[in-house]
């Protein structure tokens, strides 16, 4: 049955008795023609206009330049370069401080950063919340799209939320993320969260553009069963065991130490910080003062030794790599000959006419040619 895109989508109803066969087409419900024009454009300003807007921290316009920044016509992503540029400029030297996030959905991301960041911006910070989920689109509801899981954060002037890129490959959307903050920063958002979802490849993304990576586990579920690597463990600065409060308290505590033994095993950090687990409840606030004196202190000892800078260095060289992995890509499946003839390789793969190594080495040499 050909899908209308309406509620019926995301069923299978093959063998179901409510299984509609296939009879007369149904006109779909949203009127195609409307469906099929591009939305409502903004004009684009010029780079000082939206460099006075960001750097005035006027939301609207900071909006509007990561609207460009995310943007895939090149016509954007040339005053979106420029903008990033300037704005990279704008906060060098500046200390700010980029907070990952991870932990498996239903561990508590949203209620903590409602909760944690309220906290923030009472301390007199201005926060971003940003998020890398190249798993779903925004109109599908992905990690901070429902914004009213973050009501009062939403509301406060001194915070800042967008949600993820929509689907895209994970560096695409990670590359993106990471010019947001950028952009962010300059608009004065001096503290930036990164929230993942804690599945997946994402956390490495997120762990390579921020500077104090924190876990939220549950307590009394294994690490298999929160589908956490290992390897995402050992690149966390801080694990909270979330949602100790109620009955749930006790069964915290204990995770907090099994969590806390676990991390001893891990050799020591370059950083010279040594990661720790604690509690904290999104519900009776506990534990939320504990990890931002954690945060802080992480802050203080990588400043002073040096680590920071270093950090935020190496991460500079990973992000040039990772562009130009990006645009030799994107260049060779843009490129017209590729275009032509990938289709008929791709077909010849299939049938086993051609084994894929060759089939891959032709086509790169057509390239090259
Ligand atoms: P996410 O998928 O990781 O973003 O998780 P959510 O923030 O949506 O939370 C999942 C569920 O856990 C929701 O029903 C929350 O109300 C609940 N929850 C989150 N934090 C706490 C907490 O600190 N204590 C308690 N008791 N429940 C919580």
């Amino acid at each position: 049955m050909e899908k209308q895109g309406d509620f019926f989508d995301d069923y299978t109803f093959d063998n179901s008795a409510l299984k509609v066969n296939d009879g007369i087409k149904q006109p779909p419900a949203v009127n195609p023609y409307l469906q099929g024009r591009p939305p409502r454009r903004q004009a684009v300003k010029s780079v000082d206009e939206y460099m006075e807007g960001i750097l005035a921290g006027d939301r609207t316009i900071l909006s509007q330049a990561i609207t460009l920044v995310e943007s895939l016509s090149a016509e954007h992503r040339k005053v979106a370069s420029e903008i990033i540029a300037r704005c990279q400029k704008a906060v060098a030297g500046k200390e700010t401080m980029r907070i990952g996030i991870t932990g498996v959905p239903g561990v508590g991301k949203s209620t903590f950063i409602e909760a944690f960041g309220s906290h923030i911006t009472s301390a007199g910070h201005k926060l971003a919340v940003l998020a890398i989920d190249p798993s779903s689109e925004r109109s599908k509801g992905s990690i901070l799209g429902d914004k009213t899981r973050m009501e009062t954060l939403v509301r406060d002037p001194k915070a800042f939320i967008r949600p993820s890129p929509s689907a895209g490959s994970l560096g695409g959307v990670a590359r993106r993320t990471r010019e947001t903050i950028l952009l962010c920063e300059a608009a004065g958002y001096d503290v930036t969260f990164i929230e993942t979802v804690g599945v997946g490849q994402s956390e490495t993304a997120v762990h390579s553009m921020s500077d104090f990576f924190l876990l939220l586990m549950l307590s009394g579920a294994g690490d298999e069963l929160q589908g956490i690597k290992r390897g995402i463990m050992e690149m966390s600065d801080l694990i909270a065991i979330t949602k100790a409060d109620g009955s749930n308290v006790e069964k915290a505590k204990v995770a907090r130490g099994l969590y806390a033994s676990a991390l001893h095993l891990f050799p020591p950090t370059e950083s010279g910080w040594v990661p720790t687990a604690v509690t904290s409840s999104a519900v009776t606030k506990e534990g939320l003062d504990t990890i931002m004196q954690k945060i802080d202190e992480y802050f203080t000892l990588v400043r002073s030794n040096g680590f920071y800078r270093r950090k935020r260095a190496l991460q500079a060289r990973y992000w040039m790599y990772e562009s130009i992995d990006d645009a030799l890509k994107n260049r060779f499946y843009e490129n017209e000959t590729i275009e032509r003839l990938l289709p008929a390789y791709e077909q010849d793969v299939l049938d086993g006419k051609i084994d894929s190594f060759a089939a891959a080495e032709e086509l790169i040499a057509r390239y090259k040619a």
